[in-house]
C-alpha cells in the first residue's frame, strides 16, 4: 500500500486513522454484523451514530442551543436554491460575490426575488476580498450572503462583513472547521463536507431556530424546507448514513487532536511554510493579495502555463497528487485542509526548491 499526498480541492485528503477505523468497523459495525451502509437509518445503532455526530460537532464548534444542526444531501449547491427559498420573505437579498461559488448562488437567488450584488473582487480575478466595512445594505434586504472561503481562488474572509444589522448567511465549505467561529454572528452557516470533513454528498447547515419555519416561498418542495429536516432531525427521508457516520469520525479526530483552536495554529503554521517560499521563490508566485490570503487553498503559478503544466506533471510523479488549479484560473493550487500531515507540504516546498533550482 502507498498513500500520495493528496492536494485536491475536494472530495480531499481524510486523516489516516479515520480511514483505517473505517475500515476495520467495514464487515461488523461493534458487534452488530453488519455494515453501518447495510443499517437501517431507524436502528439503534444509527440513532447513536448520528446523535454523537450532532453532539461532538456543538461541541466542537460551541452552538448554541438556538441553533439547529441539519444533515442534508444536494450539496452546497442546493443551498444556493434552499437559502432564498427559505429567507427570502421580501424577495431581496444582498450578495457579496468574492468567487465563482458565490457568483452562482447570486445566480440562482434571482430566480426567487431580488438579488442584488452589493460588491464584488471579479476586477481581479477575485484574487482579493472586497472591503465590506460600509457596503450599500439595501434596507429590505432578507439577509447578506457571503461565501467565506474561496475555493478556486484562495481567498478568505479575515474580518465579517458589516451587515448593518442584516442576517448574514455564509458558505463555509473549504473553511468548515478549520478554525474556532462564533456561529452567533450568523443566521445560517453551510458547507458541502467532502471539503474538509468527510466524504462527498452531504451539507451541514447550522440555521437559527428563529428563521426555521413554515413561512416560506409558495412552491417550496417539502424537502427543500428546513423545518421539514429540522422536525425530523435530519431523519424525514432516509438521510446520507455513510457519511454521516464518516463526519462523525472527523469529528472525534478533530476533538482528540485538541479541538478548532488548535486545528487553527496547525493550519497557520502549515499555511505559513508554503506562503513563506512561495514569497521568496523566483519561480513560483502566490495569486492572492496577502492579508485575504486563505489557509486552506492556495493557489500559485510560474507565469508560464506550459511550465505549469510541466511542475504538475512532475509532482504527481513524486506522489504530490491533484496540485492543478481549477480550470477556470489555471496554474497550480495546493489545497492542505485539516488531514493534510506538516510532512506534506514540507515535503511538497521541498520539492518546489529542488524544481526552482533546475529551471
Ligand atoms: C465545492 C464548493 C461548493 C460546491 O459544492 P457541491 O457539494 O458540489 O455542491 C460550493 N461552495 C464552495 C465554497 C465550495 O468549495
Amino acid at each position: 500500500m502507498s498513500r500520495v499526498y493528496n492536494f485536491s480541492a475536494g472530495p480531499a485528503v481524510l486523516p489516516e486513522e479515520v480511514l483505517r477505523e473505517a475500515a476495520d468497523e467495514m464487515l461488523d459495525y461493534r458487534g452488530t454484523g453488519m455494515s453501518v451502509m447495510e443499517m437501517s437509518h431507524r436502528s439503534k445503532a444509527f440513532q447513536t451514530i448520528i446523535d454523537e455526530a450532532e453532539a461532538d460537532l456543538r461541541s466542537l464548534l460551541n452552538i448554541p442551543d438556538d441553533y439547529e444542526v441539519l444533515f442534508l444531501q444536494g450539496g452546497a449547491h442546493l443551498q444556493f436554491a434552499m437559502v432564498p427559498m427559505n429567507l427570502m420573505k421580501n424577495r431581496v437579498a444582498d450578495y457579496i460575490v468574492t468567487g465563482q461559488w458565490a457568483k452562482k448562488a447570486y445566480a440562482e437567488a434571482q430566480v426567487y426575488g431580488k438579488a442584488n450584488k452589493i460588491a464584488s473582487s471579479e476586477d481581479q480575478t477575485f484574487s482579493y476580498i472586497p472591503d465590506c466595512s460600509d457596503l450599500p445594505i439595501s434596507p429590505d434586504a432578507d439577509y447578506v450572503y457571503i461565501c467565506e472561503n474561496n475555493t478556486i481562488y484562495g481567498t478568505k474572509y479575515k474580518k465579517l462583513p458589516n451587515t448593518k444589522g442584516k442576517l448574514l448567511v455564509s458558505d463555509v465549505s473549504s473553511c468548515f472547521l478549520s478554525e474556532p467561529v462564533d456561529v452567533t454572528k450568523y443566521g445560517i452557516l453551510y458547507g458541502g463536507v467532502q471539503k474538509n470533513i468527510g466524504p462527498a454528498g452531504m451539507v451541514i447547515a447550522i440555521v437559527r431556530k428563529d428563521l426555521i419555519t413554515d413561512d416560506v416561498l409558495p412552491g417550496t418542495p417539502t424537502m427543500l424546507k428546513y423545518k421539514t429536516h429540522a422536525d425530523a432531525h435530519s431523519l424525514y427521508n432516509t438521510p446520507n448514513c455513510y457519511c454521516i457516520y464518516m463526519c462523525g469520525k472527523v469529528f472525534k479526530w478533530l476533538k482528540a487532536m485538541g479541538g478548532l483552536e488548535v486545528m487553527k495554529q496547525r493550519n497557520e503554521e502549515k499555511a505559513a511554510i508554503l506562503y513563506d517560499y512561495l514569497d521568496r521563490s523566483r519561480l513560483f508566485k502566490g495569486t492572492v493579495r496577502k492579508e485575504d490570503r486563505s489557509l486552506m487553498n492556495v493557489p500559485f503559478v510560474t507565469g508560464d502555463a506550459d511550465m505549469d503544466a510541466e511542475f504538475v506533471k512532475a509532482a504527481e510523479a513524486a506522489g504530490f497528487v491533484n496540485l492543478k488549479g481549477h480550470r477556470s484560473v489555471g496554474g497550480m493550487r495546493a489545497s492542505i485542509y485539516n488531514a493534510m500531515p506538516k510532512e506534506g507540504v514540507e515535503k511538497l516546498v521541498a520539492f518546489m526548491e529542488e524544481y526552482e533550482a533546475a529551471h
